[in-house]
């Protein structure tokens, strides 16, 4: 690491979102499997895309087929999955871009660690509260089933554990909101927040 140099770009964070006239944050996705991230990030992304802004959406399971492939669930691997998906996220930050995470980064002082990557105000931590019955209910991808038969181990919410962030900017119980009205509730925020134009 000494014997690397930091590069500055001639080309800085603001003049490259300027030219998109847009700002970048990143909403952040957090809570147990099954809760709801895939499904309202990937609505949310279409809300905003159709609105114009130039999005882009990271996956927790298209990241691991990539970038992170080389990772499990151990507590070791979870951490270094997070850390190397918020850099990435930092990256099309700083590309001016409007990111979406799906995560369920069960542990706080890891998204802690992501949002310090990033500037005051950009970093949206949204807890997708829906109680654990209400997901092994859902169970989309079987996988609360393949736990509960012993034959998933360290599974959030079974025999591993989820931190649930002690102060979320967003707050969705998805077992109470519709999709619609989660998409609303985020869309409002990022209003509120001057982070997308008003209409
Ligand atoms: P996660 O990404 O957190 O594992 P998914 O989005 O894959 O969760 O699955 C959530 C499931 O719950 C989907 O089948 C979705 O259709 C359903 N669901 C029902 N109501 C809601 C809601 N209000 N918000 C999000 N998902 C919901």
């Amino acid at each position: 690491m000494s014997n690397i140099v930091w590069h500055d770009h001639k080309i800085t964070r603001a003049e490259r979102s300027a030219n998109k006239n847009q700002k970048p944050c990143l909403l952040w996705f957090t809570g147990l499997s099954g809760s709801g991230k895939s499904t309202i990030a990937n609505a949310l992304d279409v809300a905003l895309h159709e609105r114009g802004y130039h999005t882009f959406l990271l996956d927790g399971d298209n990241v691991r087929h990539g970038l992170c492939q080389d990772l499990g669930f151990s507590n070791e691997d979870r951490i270094e999955n997070i850390r190397r998906v918020g850099e990435v996220c930092k990256l099309f930050a700083d590309a001016g871009l409007i990111v979406m995470s799906a995560f369920i980064s069960p542990f706080a002082s890891d998204r802690r660690m992501v949002r310090e990557l990033f500037p005051a105000g950009e970093f949206i931590e949204v807890f997708m509260d829906a109680p654990l019955e209400t997901c092994e209910l859902r169970d989309p991808k079987g996988l609360y089933q393949k736990a509960r038969a012993g034959e998933i181990k360290h599974f959030t919410g079974i025999d591993s554990p989820y931190e649930s962030p002690e102060h979320p900017e967003i707050c969705l119980n998805t077992s109470q909101k519709t999709v619609d009205e989660c998409i609303e509730a985020v869309i409002g925020f990022l209003k509120e927040r001057e982070l997308i134009d008003a209409q």
